[in-house]
């Protein structure tokens, strides 16, 4: 693969294993999935040794045991500065005792309730999630389904894939499968291949997407054999799971590489998190590096009540103030969607500032991303409906199709009247 000069990525993590307690290990290994997974951090002893925690809170840690699981790959880990208590790699996977298990919600969205077969949730009208595992490679304390850590690792059963499958055949409405965990690119090939292969072959499903973290937390997993099962089962569209730009490394980029010439669209869904990305700077940054490596921001979520992360959330006015130094200020190919997940299965909701300054029956004042008023002359419905004729003519005899359109937009433009 070229090698870009002068890698926009050079200042974040490219030198983290040099610095980390890594360093030795040669690169072959490093880079080596197998090796990666088999020194997993995840004893109270080996990140104290990483660390240098104080004895408090290591035996604070000991006291939590796994409770809620935590396991961070090396490569993971190296991105982490162990002289910075406040580091946001660490803050997002690093278990602490902040950590406050009284405080927050076992199932925030409310996904069991939807649960129409194993792992399936149907919500919307046409699109299902479909959790496949529960396994990842590291673990994040805000993850909306830490609820399900505590069974085995083990993903789904084929039973209980099957069963699933049959739900999607039943289901003509669904066109759309999104296949999450969980990480299904944790999944060993045959079983993702199974998945995969069967959903492709229900003739109504014309969307499937794959929810990964790997390209940011053992970017390694992309490797040939990966790509040849995606490639087999494409097309495919995934959405990854970046949060800060120091996670914007190399071997990151490399990973995003390999499935954008796969020719596989790429997306991020980011969650907004107290003391990790909670300002405009580190956003703006990260979603320009993301364009870099074609990479589109797709959401920007409000960080949920779940148990134990509560030290991690902000305020929704956070977001729309984030939202609002993102707007006009870079390209809109930067900008997610900032949205807030319903409660008890409401779904997602979208959240954006207000530019409406004003609005009378014919007009708008406006505001734009500097902040300059503008009046803008509003179009359409009430001219129009004052000439119904007019209607018939340019939709000719179908015309009453149009008339449910323009008595939608009625009620926004009848406002105040
Ligand atoms: C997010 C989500 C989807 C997919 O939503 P999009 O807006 O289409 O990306 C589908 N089902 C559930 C339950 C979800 O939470
Ligand atoms: S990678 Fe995703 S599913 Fe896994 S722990 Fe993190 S947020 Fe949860």
């Amino acid at each position: 693969m070229a090698r870009r000069t002068g890698s926009p990525f050079e200042a974040a993590g490219r030198h983290a294993k040099a610095r980390s307690a890594w360093r030795d290990i040669p690169i072959e290994q490093w880079n080596d999935l197998r090796w990666q997974l088999e020194h997993l951090v995840r004893t109270p002893d080996a990140l104290g040794a990483l660390l240098g925690l104080p004895a408090e809170e290591l035996a604070a840690l000991r006291a939590q045991g796994q409770r809620f699981r935590w396991a961070i790959s090396p490569y993971y880990f190296s991105l982490i500065d162990p002289n910075d208590p406040a580091d946001p790699i660490r803050r997002m996977v690093v278990p602490s005792s902040q950590e406050d298990l009284s405080s927050g919600e076992d199932d925030p969205l409310g996904e069991k309730h939807d649960q129409v077969a194993p792992g399936l949730t149907h919500r919307y009208p046409d699109r299902v999630l479909f959790v496949v595992t529960s396994f990842c490679s590291s673990y994040c304390r805000f993850c909306i389904r830490k609820r399900n850590w505590r069974k085995s690792d083990a993903a789904r059963s084929r039973d209980e894939i099957d069963e699933a499958i049959r739900y999607l055949r039943a289901h003509e409405e669904v066109r759309d499968v999104l296949v999450s965990g969980g990480d299904p690119l944790t999944l060993p090939h045959e079983q993702l291949e199974y998945i995969l292969s069967r959903v492709r072959e229900i003739p109504h499903i014309e969307l499937v997407r794959i929810g990964s973290r790997e390209p940011v937390m053992l970017p390694m997993r992309i490797d040939d054999a990966l790509c040849r099962v995606l490639d087999r089962n494409g097309p495919l569209w995934i959405n990854t799971h970046f949060n800060h730009p120091n996670e914007l490394t190399e071997e990151a980029a490399t990973a995003c590489e390999r499935l954008a010439r796969l020719g596989i669209p790429l997306g991020n869904q980011s969650v907004l998190l107290a003391g990790v990305n909670d300002d405009v700077g580190t956003l703006k940054k990260l979603f320009q590096g993301l364009l870099r490596i074609r990479v589109r921001p797709y959401y920007l979520y409000q960080a949920d009540p779940v148990v134990g992360a509560t030290h991690l959330r902000t305020s929704v006015s956070k977001g729309i103030e984030i939202m609002e130094g993102l707007r006009g200020h870079t390209t809109g190919l930067a900008v997610p969607t900032f949205v807030v997940d319903a409660p008890g299965g409401g779904g997602k909701i979208p959240l954006a500032p207000d530019y409406v300054v004003e609005r009378t029956a014919d007009r708008l004042v406006l505001r734009n991303y500097a902040g300059e008023t503008f009046v803008y002359p509003d179009g359409g419905r009430p001219a129009e409906a004052s000439k119904p004729a007019a209607l018939d003519v340019r939709y000719g005899r179908g015309a009453t199709r149009a008339l449910p359109v323009l008595s939608a937009a009625a009620p926004v433009d009848n406002d105040g009247e």
